[in-house]
């Protein structure tokens, strides 16, 4: 476990410099898993954006919108493609910068201690069966190597302030997908069947 540098195997390296370590121990302290949605500009999928804005890169004059962005330094760990092709930017032994000004079960800082995962897409149009496909993939990976707990979505964690994945994000068929993976590995069935996975209404924190 702890000779694992935490980029998977099943994504596609893409390095970003914004990153830092995390101020609890890891793997230990690694307990949480974010669900978000992204594109760029919004509602367009496909573009080289997301990865460019994630590493640092983005063409701020390709779209108006992007104006926005200037200055904005973020990352997340991973982004799930529409056909489900995964990309990883930041090893998840580091603390990407995701969640921003979020709290979960009374602690805040949630980046100290979560896993990012952004979905290509938006709160306005259904996620494909490829990216819950990977998505379910690729959390049954990281449990393999890190104690998760809980998966949370990023409206849960900031809510008020955030929206993703938002409505369209089908929770329930996550779950289903998760538990299908976990039968794969059944060393990992009990560690997979203890994940807590919120339902998609906001919670009260
Ligand atoms: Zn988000």
């Amino acid at each position: 476990m702890s000779s694992f540098d935490g980029w998977l195997a099943l994504a596609e390296r893409y390095d970003s410099p914004y990153f830092d370590t995390r101020p609890g121990p890891a793997p230990d302290d690694i307990t949480l898993l974010v669900v978000h949605n992204i594109s760029l500009p919004a509602g367009q999928f496909g573009g080289p954006h997301v990865s460019d804005l994630f590493t640092g890169r983005i063409d701020y004059n390709a779209d108006p919108s992007f104006a926005d962005l200037r200055g904005l330094k973020v990352s997340s760990h991973f982004f799930i493609r529409r056909d489900g092709r995964v990309i990883q930017y930041v090893s998840a032994n580091d603390r990407a910068w995701h969640a921003g000004v979020s709290q979960f079960c009374g602690r805040d800082k949630c980046n100290d201690f979560a896993i990012g995962v952004e979905l290509e897409g938006s709160d306005f149009v259904p996620f494909e069966a490829a990216q819950y496909g990977a998505l379910a993939a690729l959390t049954v990976a990281l449990r393999r190597h890190y104690p998760l707990t809980d998966v949370q979505g990023h409206e849960h964690i900031a809510p008020g302030r955030k929206t993703d994945p938002g409505p369209l994000f089908d929770w329930d068929y996550y779950q289903k997908l998760l538990n299908q993976k976990a039968l794969e590995e059944p060393a990992l069935v009990g560690a997979i069947a203890g994940l807590r996975v919120v339902k998609g209404v906001p919670q009260s924190q």
